[in-house]
């Protein structure tokens, strides 16, 4: 857009699209005398129409939509330039699937595509991304608008694969999953669950040990009580209250999705001879 060019002063408005405040203060330091973003002819204006830039912040909410679309209509048509600072301005963020964004995605809730942001629709320009991006990253930033500096960074594209894969083509490449005593459905429902009870960091060491006992529990006749009082053991001896408390949540989950799955019918019993006779 701007190319080599050298802008000698921008004014630039600053939109709020529903951020939570985060990058609307790192927007503010950058304009206070500390970094002083005046020196570089950047002028903050109060009306649009007055604007050369348009610094948004924020995933764009269905209530910031049409404030959005008036306030980018408001302005002269040339230049036109728009900033999305933050992750959120950028990508939607971690909202990215919220109910409460506008989003044009067809599909909705957890099954959305990482898609989202004002781009929904403003066209924008440069991105500065962060949560929320260091006044630092933003001058940087629109020091590369001006023409000030040059990118650091160019573009490069990595398959995620290690360097002796990288010869192959992907299709050849066989994915394995690993056993489990389980159905993985149940496994990654129940790993899913247990985020909520003990977080990430330790999620998935606990349901390890969870995992070693239910394989126990069905070498036995009677699993279900056999698993209890596994667990009990287990509780009894973890001397971290919480991770005792996970094992027990773990137990009233599995029973639970085995109750609920059991309608599934004998292919999956057959497949998976834990879940039978259960
Ligand atoms: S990018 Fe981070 S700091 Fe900025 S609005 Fe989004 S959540 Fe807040």
């Amino acid at each position: 857009m701007m190319g080599k060019q050298r802008l000698k002063s921008v004014w630039v408005y600053h939109v709020d699209a529903g951020s939570c405040n985060g990058c609307d203060i790192e927007v503010l330091d950058v304009i206070s005398p500390y970094y002083d973003l005046e020196r570089l002819g950047v002028k903050v204006v109060p009306n649009p129409r007055h604007a050369d830039a348009l610094l948004i912040t924020g995933p764009l909410t269905r209530q910031t939509r049409i404030s959005l679309k008036k306030t980018y209509e408001a302005m002269p048509p040339k230049p036109r330039i728009v900033v999305a600072i933050g992750t959120c301005a950028c990508s939607g963020g971690i909202w990215y699937n919220s109910y409460a964004l506008y989003n044009t995605s067809p599909q909705r809730g957890r099954d959305r595509l990482r898609s989202g942001g004002p781009e929904m629709i403003v066209p924008i320009d440069m991105y500065i991304p962060g949560c929320p991006p260091s006044p630092e990253e933003i001058l940087y930033g629109i020091s590369q608008l001006l023409g000030i500096r040059e990118k650091k960074m160019k573009g490069e594209y990595w398959y995620a694969l290690p360097p002796e894969e990288k010869a192959r083509k992907e299709s050849e490449i066989e994915f394995k999953i690993p056993e489990r005593p389980i159905p993985l459905r149940y496994w990654l429902t129940l790993r899913e669950e247990l985020r909520r009870v003990i977080g990430y960091f330790d999620r998935d060491a606990v349901l390890e040990d969870f995992m070693t006992l239910v394989g126990k529990a069905f070498e036995d006749e009677k699993p279900r009580e056999k698993l209890h009082d596994l667990i009990t053991g287990y509780f009894l001896k973890e001397k971290d209250s919480r991770v005792g408390f996970a094992m027990r949540f773990l137990e009233n989950e599995f029973w639970r999705l085995v109750d609920e799955y059991r309608e599934w019918g004998e292919a999956l019993r057959e497949k998976y001879p834990v879940t039978a006779g259960v």
